[in-house]
């Protein structure tokens, strides 16, 4: 897991910046009707007729939101790529177009950023979204990545997250956790690994959790779906923090109070089975745990036929009146009020 597999090291001075990023985006095609100038010049210049933009941006920080020892290169670029989009999904948009930019200090070879843009093409490639820029930069100490996604969506297909009503359906997409305990195997592994590096770390058991860290997708085809059952939610989120987090927010702009069923909370198998190993409560990962990319949405209670058998979509609360406020309705049938632990919080338990 742990390997260098970057025999050559070309160092990123030997190209200068105009080569440099000439070498990383030739590759890059322009395939969106909305792209009318891709890189290249000053500035993209863009065509969205009488669609709405949307326009959301990450920066993603070495040491603070990933650990080059167990990411690969690769991934992160996707990663960096995929968290943008879902935001996009998120306000039930298509996403068309992404800038990137970087900060790398000298200890990274050309041959790194390669790597990172390999991910970043495979992302642009399947979710069908044009690079049409960004930056690039020195920094003195680590990889610094920021995307911004551009998407657009008809004005009356936007779903905002102050939308909920008391009695929508709260629906939630995928299963939850997953990205936490991968998480947690892959710091258990390089722990080990730090003690004996000869250790080659077997995750055959993880490899589902284990991908939803290093490898997340956004949920484009949800927005697709739902188009096609003819439902738009009243409001959407998407789940980078936690489940409660989200759902808090969803209640606090929408003036709404929610219950929220434990016993519905859909969770894989290994997920489930890695908690158990971990002797952490399933429940709380689903809840705190973050970077899951699921996406949270409200729908209108005549809605529920058109989504009920949908095996991507699982029901697992209502809106309330606000009064009521956001509770988390227990297996035991008590109510306990939900609280926004990021999964920072989680980490220190
Ligand atoms: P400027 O000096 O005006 O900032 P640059 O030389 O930085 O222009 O960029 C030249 C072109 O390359 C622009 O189209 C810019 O958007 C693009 N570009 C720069 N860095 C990157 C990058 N890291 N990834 C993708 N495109 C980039
Ligand atoms: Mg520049």
């Amino acid at each position: 897991m742990i390997e260098d597999k970057h025999q050559e090291r070309t160092p990123l001075s030997s190209l200068g910046e105009f080569g440099l990023i000439d070498h990383l985006t030739k590759h890059f095609e322009i395939k969106q009707d909305s792209s009318v100038k891709g890189i290249g010049d000053d500035a993209a210049v863009l065509d969205f007729k009488d669609d709405k933009v949307v326009v959301s941006t990450d920066l993603l920080v070495e040491g603070v939101h990933f650990d080059l020892s167990y990411m690969p290169l690769k991934h992160l670029g996707y990663k960096a790529v995929i968290v943008n989009l879902s935001d996009i999904y998120a306000m039930n948009a298509e996403a068309t177009q992404v800038t990137i930019s970087v900060a790398v200090s000298n200890r990274f070879p050309l041959e790194a950023l390669e790597e990172v843009y390999a991910g970043i093409q495979l992302a642009a490639k399947l979710y069908n979204v044009d690079v049409i820029g960004g930056d690039t930069t020195s920094s003195t100490t680590g990889l610094l990545i920021s995307v911004t996604a551009i998407g657009k969506a008809k004005e009356d297909m936007l779903s905002y997250r102050d939308g909920a009503k008391p009695n929508d359906l709260l629906v939630v997409t995928g299963d939850l956790g997953g990205a936490y305990m991968g998480l947690q195997v892959l710091e258990r592994e390089k722990e080990v690994f730090k003690v004996n590096p000869n250790n080659q770390p077997d995750l055959d058991a993880y490899t589902y959790i284990v991908e939803r860290q290093l490898k997340p997708e956004a949920r484009k085809d949800i927005v697709t779906l739902l188009e096609n059952l003819e439902v738009k939610p009243t409001s959407m989120i998407d789940i980078s923090d936690g489940l409660s987090s989200e759902v808090l927010h969803l209640c606090k702009q929408s003036n709404v109070g929610c219950n929220l069923y434990e016993d519905k909370i859909p969770l894989d198998p290994q997920v489930i089975s890695t908690c158990e190993e971990f002797k952490i409560d399933s429940t709380m990962v689903a809840l705190s745990g973050g970077e899951d990319y699921e996406l949270l949405f409200t729908i209108k209670q005549e809605d529920y036929p058109k989504i009920k058998a949908n095996p991507n979509l699982t029901v697992i609360g209502h809106m309330t009146e606000k009064n009521e406020g956001a509770n988390l309705i227990t297996r035991a049938e008590t109510k306990i009020p939900l609280k926004a632990q990021g999964w920072n919080s989680l980490a220190n338990d």
